[in-house]
């Protein structure tokens, strides 16, 4: 591994997370294009979503058209996610929770690399939802 040094000869923080934030930025960059790609398709594989109905009755066009929609929503929502991930790397500020600052811990970015937030907000925004009502 490449250890950057600083005309000082100081040691520079990092150059270790400047690469991990490279293989985030390649998944996102990965992960966008699949996106993309989806919601291009101009209509979302009805047959993928009607086999999960094979123990039930079929589902009635309402309802596909239901699902083709709330899959839609999602896809467009994982592209903003992705898409602000992107341009937290550009602005530098990729790794810092959108809302406190903090750092995003290593492991949640593993899991998810566009994630915005985090544990502690996550986890609030979480409680938020399930507990709309206080
Ligand atoms: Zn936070």
């Amino acid at each position: 591994m490449k250890v950057a040094r600083t005309s000082r000869g100081q040691v520079r923080v990092g150059s270790e997370e400047a690469s991990r934030w490279a293989s985030f930025e390649a998944r996102l960059r990965a992960e966008r294009e699949e996106v993309d790609k989806a919601l291009a398709a101009d209509t979302v594989a009805t047959e993928e979503l009607a086999e999960g109905w094979q123990d039930r009755d079929s589902p009635s066009e309402d309802e596909i058209r239901e699902m083709e929609y709330a899959q839609r929503q999602a896809l467009r929502w994982r592209l903003r996610l992705v898409d602000e991930a992107l341009n937290r790397l550009n602005a530098g500020t990729y790794g810092s929770c959108r809302e406190c600052s903090a750092s995003i811990g290593l492991r949640c970015l593993e899991t998810d690399p566009a994630t915005p937030l985090c544990v502690s907000c996550q986890v609030a925004a979480e409680g938020g939802r399930r507990k709309p009502t206080l």
